[in-house]
């Protein structure tokens, strides 16, 4: 067992709302570390921090 082993969920991309775009892959929804919390940067709106998806601990920004 590695000690790296994090926890991820979906959480809705805040950026198109779930609709799919350019951030979220066109999924709608973007991994993030669990438990899921917004951007400390921007509240969950979106910013250049969170890869403008409103979430912190998004999955492959910082892996
Ligand atoms: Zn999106
Ligand atoms: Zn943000």
């Amino acid at each position: 067992m590695t000690d790296n082993q994090l926890c991820y969920e979906r959480a809705t991309c805040s950026h198109c709302d779930g609709e799919g775009c350019l951030y979220c892959d066109k999924t709608g929804s973007v991994l993030v570390r669990a438990p899921k919390k917004p951007c400390r940067h921007c509240d969950g709106v979106g910013c250049f921090y969170c890869g403008f998806t409103g979430w912190a601990g998004l999955k492959g920004k910082y892996d």
